[in-house]
């Protein structure tokens, strides 16, 4: 029989006497996150992207030319995003037709992209992103906006700033930073956030349960240090793969 724990079960605490999260982690630790650059042939820039068990692929194509015409703008591109789930990425199959849920995530996540792109140079044109998320253990949203993020930038699209995002909630009465579906399910609140780090400027802002003002302020300085560090993280995997073509146009 399957060894896969079909069920998510609530265990009996989700922070221990010591601080530690049911996977380990301490309050104000991110999963681990690994990107990669340039992984699909076929789209003009891509990013495949792993945050704990998450994993999520971005794809964009463009600017390139917009059908039907009429949608066009005169003065700018347009951005058009998908995100999308897979129907096993998730413990109880979703169908593969966009939900309520991914139409709206599809336009939060277009909002939180949109102020990071020079949209004005590429009048006509449209900017497709595609989110495919492959396997889901909440923060997918952020994920995504991160991993769409770095997508743009490998499409050598002219950006303002990259934009990375996460998640802070609350559980059992504590702020927690990116948290998983487990803590998701069961915390109090979670609260997503999406910023261009170096501008220092807000893109996203969701917030879903309930915290004081004093618990906010301290989730949203939670959630940008965490951002920073994905920031990082983002620019290490851009950078990581234009060194390597540099690498291999001077072998050759
Ligand atoms: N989820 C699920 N089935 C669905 C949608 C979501 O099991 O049809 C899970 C999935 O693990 C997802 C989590 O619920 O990551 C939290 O979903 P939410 O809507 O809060 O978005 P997210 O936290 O992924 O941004």
């Amino acid at each position: 029989m399957s060894q896969l724990v079909r069920k998510v079960e609530r265990p009996p605490r989700l922070i221990d006497e010591e601080g530690r999260r049911a996977d380990g982690r301490k309050v104000d630790e991110l999963r681990r996150i690994k990107i990669e650059v340039g992984v699909l042939k076929n789209a003009d820039g891509s990013c495949y992207l792993e945050q704990g068990r998450n994993k999520i692929m971005a794809a964009v194509y463009g600017p390139r030319e917009l059908h039907p015409r009429h949608l066009a703008m005169p003065d700018r591109a347009i951005l058009r995003c998908r995100y999308h789930m897979v129907p096993f990425s998730v413990l109880e199959r979703k169908s593969p037709a966009p939900t309520r849920r991914e139409i709206e995530l599809s336009k939060v996540i277009r909002e939180a992209l949109e102020p990071a792109i020079f949209l004005e140079y590429f009048p006509r044109t449209t900017i497709d992103v595609f989110i495919e998320v492959i396997q889901a253990d909440g923060g997918t949203r952020c994920a995504g906006i991160t991993a769409a993020a770095v997508a743009l930038a490998d499409a050598g699209i002219p950006m303002r700033d990259l934009v990375a995002a996460i998640a802070v909630g609350k559980v059992e009465g504590q702020l927690v930073l990116d948290p998983m579906d487990l803590e998701d399910r069961y915390g109090e609140a979670d609260m997503p956030v999406a910023m261009m780090p170096s501008l220092g400027k807000i893109t996203l802002l969701q917030a879903d349960g309930l915290m004081t003002l004093e618990e906010f302020e301290k989730a949203l300085e939670l959630a940008m240090r965490g951002i920073k560090e994905i920031y990082n993280k983002q620019k290490e995997a851009l950078r990581e793969k234009y060194l390597a073509i540099k690498r291999e146009v001077e072998v050759t």
